[in-house]
C-alpha cells in the first residue's frame, strides 16, 4: 500500500499549499482520504480523478471536505465525462462515479453549502454518497477501511486501512484532542498518521487537537512501527514539531510534506 500526502495543512493553508487529504493506492484501489481545500489539485499532479474509487471524509470540517466542490464540478461538467464527443474527448458511456463515504449527517452538510449558490446536490449527482456511523467496516478493492469515532468539535472518525493482498496497516487519526480510542484503535499499526496541530494545549474549553508531543505520546502507547505527525502550519517550526514528538515517541518520527510517500 503506498500513501501520498496531497495535502496536511492546518485550517488554513500552507503557502501554496493544500489542507488535508491523502492518496491511498494498492494494485486495483485508488482512495482519496479528507479531501480539504487544494486538495483537488495537489490530486491532479499524482493521479487521474476518474481513476478515484472511493472518497472517505473523516469529518465535516472545511478542511477536510471543501474540495469535493470542484471534484464535483469536474465529475459532472468536464468534456471527458459527457456521453457525447466534446472538444477531443470521444464521449462516454460511464462516466466516473466515486463512492463518497462521509459521516452520517453529511448530505444536509453538503447541501447547505453547496445551496448557498447552487444546486443544492451537487455533490450527491457527482458522488455515489454512502453515510457511515460508528464501528463500520467496508471494502475499497483490496482495502478493507474501518471507522471509530475520537474526540473533536463535530462528530470525527479515526480511519483504519488495511490491505487485504498482504500489505500492511494504517492508521489516521483524523483531527482529535487527546484520547484513548486512538490508542486501542491504532494499537501495532505500521504506520500512524496522527495531527500535531497546537504549539501548547488549548488554554479553555474541551481538548480538539494535540500537540506534537502529545502525538509522539499516542504513537508510542500505540506500540506503532512509524509515526507521521501533520495537520501542522508551516508557520510553526517543523524541526521543533519533530523533536517533540520524537521525545514522546522514543523513535524517529516524520512530518507530513505534500508529495511525502509512505509505504506499508
Ligand atoms: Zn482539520
Ligand atoms: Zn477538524
Amino acid at each position: 500500500m503506498k500513501i501520498t500526502v496531497l495535502g496536511k495543512s492546518p485550517a488554513w493553508q500552507d503557502a501554496d499549499g493544500a489542507c488535508s487529504g491523502y492518496l491511498v493506492e494498492e494494485e486495483g484501489a485508488c482512495l482519496l482520504l479528507d479531501c480539504g481545500n487544494g486538495v483537488f489539485s495537489k490530486l491532479r499532479r499524482y493521479r487521474d480523478y476518474v481513476a478515484v474509487d472511493a472518497v472517505v471524509i473523516s469529518h465535516l470540517h472545511a478542511d477536510h471536505f471543501l474540495d469535493l466542490v470542484p471534484f464535483a464540478y469536474a465529475l459532472l461538467y468536464a468534456p471527458r465525462q459527457q456521453s457525447v464527443p466534446v472538444a477531443s474527448w470521444p464521449g462516454t458511456d460511464s462516466p466516473a462515479r466515486p463512492k463518497l463515504y462521509a459521516p452520517r449527517g453529511a448530505a444536509e452538510t453538503f447541501r447547505r453549502v453547496v445551496g448557498a449558490w447552487g444546486s443544492e446536490d451537487l455533490i450527491e449527482r457527482a458522488f455515489d454518497l454512502v453515510e457511515y456511523g460508528p464501528d463500520v467496516t467496508l471494502d475499497v478493492g483490496t482495502l478493507r477501511i474501518a471507522f471509530h469515532e475520537v474526540p473533536h468539535f463535530t462528530t470525527t472518525y479515526a480511519v483504519g486501512i488495511s490491505s487485504t493482498n498482504g500489505g500492511g496497516r494504517v492508521t489516521y487519526g483524523a483531527d482529535s484532542g487527546p484520547n484513548d480510542a486512538l490508542v486501542r484503535f491504532a494499537d501495532g499499526a505500521d504506520l500512524l498518521i496522527i495531527e500535531a496541530t497546537l504549539p501548547r494545549p488549548e488554554h479553555e474549553g474541551p481538548r480538539g487537537h494535540l500537540t506534537p508531543g502529545e502525538a509522539g505520546e499516542h504513537g508510542a502507547r500505540a506500540r506503532v512501527g512509524r509515526l507521521v505527525i501533520t495537520h501542522i502550519s508551516d508557520e510553526l517550526d517543523e524541526r521543533w514539531a519533530q523533536a517533540e514528538a520524537e521525545k514522546a515517541f522514543g523513535a524517529p518520527v516524520l512530518v507530513a510534506h505534500e508529495g511525502a510517500v509512505y509505504t506499508v
